[in-house]
């Protein structure tokens, strides 16, 4: 097969692939990218392996044929509709879909069920933007592009970690800095490894951004307003800027309002008043927040007075989490947009009834996601189709989901691999995952981009598309979905969105509505607006000189408040993602090196609230509070506010036995977007005392049953499962007898145990063999400490292996202290943390390319380069202590 162009699938920075001989590259050739790839797009080749794919469709656990599977969805929702009216259905559907996918879906529901109940987990991401840029915009619409970090003298990043979770957009950053000496400040309660590169960080009390940028539009008022700009172009200045000045009293309220020193306060506003290449980057902690609209507004605001907007390096950029949030944003995957930007007021909904030919289309807005899946608890909601994503997990309070969703009369799951979602689902359809699907994804900078499947979906696997396809054509509706190809589908969007435009809407790309399927098939990366009247993108930016899809043409300041930042007397809980994991796991926890910089969850606390609770580093801690509990490890860091404490979201009950964290999360929404408030829910923290302490390393990935006393999470290795084990009930109660310790190994009757113990010191070894190859091996151990290293036992893994050498592998391997704390820093070449302090100190070392040089680290994807930075001025900071 020749080369294929398509794109990652992880992030909405959108970077582009190469694949040859089923191998994706960096795209040099792709303006997202140019060639460049994060840890986790190097890491894709690893995510193509088949095993545990769902290949078949399956009812009740028991396979199916496709017919019979899509028959049985059809006739569920039929049935329901019939009986109980269009809103006792839903969809929750994905930014993981491509933009045909969404269309179809929302299509369906929207047009011919007639229902607004269509969410996708954007809502999660991405609501609050949305609702921000339609208060001010008048659209959704993101006015600038990538070009502008390359040309801007100021990046102000707000709630974004953007070195790890959007990397390769932040090394465009960097680079450009090398050369233009831009400034880079960061807002952000905690210190991320994008602090690293920051001239000044701003550890703002969480929730407290309002506040800020109220304080710098006041500022802004009288150092840097662009008059001319807001009288022609914008409304609501002065009673925006009157609010913003009643609660901006002085730069000392300001900074008792958001725990900023009024120096450092003082220091950003006087760089952004000065600098008229400005950017404001925002992100999760941003959007995440129950006034994450507003935050958007304040933010918006400050560009809005200052006309900085839509001229290279300046304006708001939202960087969007998922590979096609954009993408959905366009065809209305959002319960309250329609389709093509167009919302529920009667004149669109009319349009686009008429476009389809659909006179039942919806007409009211239906359930975002969290009062999505409440009404599915109360009853309300009686079938629902849940399409790649994981709300099991990844939802506020997630075992009321879990309960709503155990309780719905139909639960429809599509999905690639198996999930806690797909665990209760009545019927389970097997996706064609990233690899094998045809379409098309907006990035966060508007630009469409094509994925290419490069090989054959696995079994009966078929992509989204067609399944919603099908069962529409089996409600009724054959006509309205007589689609054959992705690009019969982009065709029809492209159309919707011209229809009836005449420049009303700013989303028109109309010029790719008649395109025959040889140019679909080779369409470049293109960034709308591409309107039918353009032979060619319209420039890269928008709104310099005005021109709002609002009724006036003007940009609306929006005045808000501050005082809505939520008091929380407990701890803070902020949920958040880590260098190399994707989402709920399901691709990058199958990846061993992606699972080297953190193998196990994490909860990141600061020393005074550690020392509060009498909990040491490295040690477990329960995390609850009144909708669950998890237990985590862990690490004590100055880089976190007192008060706040930091758990990553991808862990699942298929990697650990408490860690996943949704279920702890409040159900507290944005009152404008819906969004779910995922960094601020009150939780306590205790120590747990722990009697033992486990390593098991196996051929097998089932989970250990180990019962409710006891703590194990999993990692990948080459050929095999790690699982940290721990309890805090005596061992002999745990592990008990023979079949439980068989149960553990995952070994058969019969087959051979070597074991060894040494009752004084409370050690225990165990090695299960499959004729003289080793399956599995199981070390405990008072405590960590007394265990060996996995990188020690597992070199042995599936090894023929003599007596002697069993008796040798269980009693001569010597514990390491430090079993549970070996970080890799370099994922791509598996370095880890010791490895390299110890070549900075030794090989006196002193920047990134010296490390590069001599041990590799930081030469392929960059990822770990915030991190190697971190480490240089760690020993620097030791040998001035040193020479002192
Ligand atoms: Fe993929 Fe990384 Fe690029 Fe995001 S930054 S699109 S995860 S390669």
């Amino acid at each position: 097969m020749s080369d294929v162009r398509t794109t990652c699938p992880y992030c909405g920075v959108g970077c582009g692939l190469v694949v040859s001989g089923g191998v994706p590259k960096g795209d040099a050739a792709h303006p997202a990218n140019y060639g460049r790839l994060c840890s986790k797009g190097a890491a894709l080749k690893d995510t193509l392996s088949l095993s545990d794919r769902l290949l078949a469709p399956s009812i009740e656990g028991r396979e199916a044929s496709w017919n019979e599977a899509l028959d049985l969805v059809a006739a569920r929702f039929a049935d329901t509709i019939r009986e109980h009216g269009p809103n006792s259905v839903a969809f929750y559907v994905s930014g993981q879909f491509l933009t045909e996918d969404y269309y179809v879906a929302n299509k369906l529901m929207k047009g011919f069920i007639g229902s607004g109940n269509i969410d996708t987990n954007s809502r999660l991401c991405m609501a609050s933007s949305v609702a921000g840029h339609i208060r001010a915009f008048g659209e959704d619409v993101v006015p600038g592009c990538y070009e502008d970090l390359e040309e801007t003298d100021l990046v102000v990043l707000v709630g974004s970690n953007m070195a790890w979770c959007h990397p390769v957009l932040y090394q465009r950053l960097i680079a450009a800095r090398e050369k233009r000496g831009t400034k880079i400040i960061v807002v952000d309660p905690r210190r991320t490894a994008t602090c690293e590169a920051a001239d000044l960080h701003l550890a703002i009390a969480a929730g407290s951004d309002v506040a800020l940028f109220n304080g710098l539009l006041a500022h802004l008022a009288d150092h840097a307003l662009d008059e001319p700009w807001v009288a022609q172009h914008v409304t609501g200045f002065a009673e925006t800027l009157s609010s913003a000045r009643a609660e901006a009293l002085s730069l000392n309220i300001t900074a008792a309002a958001t725990g900023v020193p009024p120096t450092d306060l003082l220091r950003f506003y006087e760089i952004f008043a000065r600098t008229e290449r400005a950017m404001t980057l925002y992100s999760q902690g941003v959007n995440q927040s129950a006034s994450g609209t507003d935050k958007v507004n304040a933010i918006i605001n400050c560009h809005l007075a200052t006309g900085r907007i839509g001229r290279p390096g300046m304006g708001p950029f939202s960087l969007t989490g998922q590979p096609n949030a954009m993408g959905g944003r366009e065809v209305g995957g959002l319960a309250n947009q329609l389709a093509a930007h167009m919302a529920f007021a009667p004149k669109d909904v009319a349009r686009v009834a008429r476009f389809w030919n659909a006179p039942g289309t919806a007409s009211q807005p239906g359930r975002k996601a969290v009062d999505m899946f409440d009404a599915v608890a109360r009853g309300e909601i009686k079938a629902i189709w849940i399409a790649a994503t994981n709300p099991a997990v990844s939802m506020p309070r997630a075992n009321h989901v879990r309960a709503a969703l155990k309780a719905c009369p139909f639960v429809a799951v599509s999905d690639t691999w198996p999930t806690d979602t797909s665990a209760l689902a009545h019927v389970v359809l097997p996706a064609a995952g990233w690899a094998e699907k045809d379409g098309t994804v907006t990035n966060s900078e508007r630009r469409i981009s094509r994925q290419r499947a490069f090989r054959v979906a696995p079994g009966a696997a078929r992509p989204d598309w067609w399944m919603f396809t099908e069962v529409a054509r089996r409600m009724g509706w054959s006509d309205a979905f007589s689609y054959q190809t992705p690009a019969d589908i982009f065709r029809e969007h492209a159309a919707l969105s011209a229809f009836e435009n005449d420049g009303k809407r700013i989303f028109d790309i109309g010029a790719l509505s008649d395109i025959d399927d040889q140019t679909y098939d080779a369409l470049p990366p293109l960034r709308w607006p591409l309107p039918k009247s353009r032979s060619a993108e319209a420039g890269p930016r928008l709104f310099a000189r005005g021109g709002f899809p609002t009724p006036d043409g003007r940009a609306r300041m929006v005045p808000v408040s501050g005082s809505g930042a939520p008091r929380i007397s407990a701890l803070r809980l902020n949920t958040g993602r880590l260098r190399d994991q994707w989402h709920t796991m399901t691709r990058t926890g199958r990846v061993p090196h992606l699972m080297t910089h953190a193998a196990a969850p994490l909860l990141a606390m600061h020393p005074r609230d550690a020392d509060a609770r009498s909990i040491a580093p490295n040690t477990l801690a329960r995390v609850e509070n009144e909708y669950g509990a998890a237990v985590l490890r862990v690490v004590v860091t100055e880089d976190q506010k007192p008060g706040d404490v930091f758990v990553p979201m991808h862990w699942t009950d298929q990697f650990s036995s408490a860690s996943a964290i949704g279920k702890l999360v409040s159900d507290r929404t944005d009152p404008v977007s819906g969004q779910p408030d995922l960094k601020a829910s009150a939780v306590e923290v205790s120590a747990v005392e722990t009697h033992w302490a486990g390593l098991l390393i196996r051929r097998d990935g089932a989970v250990p049953a180990l019962g409710e006393n006891a703590y194990w999470s999993k990692a990948p290795l080459a050929s095999g499962f790690a699982f940290e084990l721990a309890g805090w009930a005596a061992l002999s109660g745990v592990i008990h007898s023979e079949d439980i310790l068989r149960q553990l190994l995952r070994i058969p009757r019969g087959a051979e145990i070597t074991s060894y113990s040494d009752p004084k010191k409370s050690t225990f070894r165990y090695a299960g063999f499959a004729g003289d190859r080793l399956e599995a091996c199981l070390f405990l151990a008072p405590d960590d400490a007394a265990l060996p290293s996995r990188a020690a036992v597992q070199a042995f893994l599936g090894q023929a292996m003599t007596p002697m050498e069993r008796l040798s592998l269980l009693a001569a391997l010597s514990p390491v202290n430090s079993a549970r704390s070996q970080k890799i820093i370099c994922s791509c070449f598996s370095v880890d943390a010791d490895s390299i302090r110890d070549a900075i100190h030794n090989g006196k070392l002193a920047s990134i390319a010296e490390i590069g040089a001599a041990l590799k680290a930081g030469t392929n994807c960059g990822s770990c380069i915030p991190e190697l930075k971190k480490l240089l001025q760690e020993q620097g900071a030791d040998a001035l202590e040193t020479v002192k």
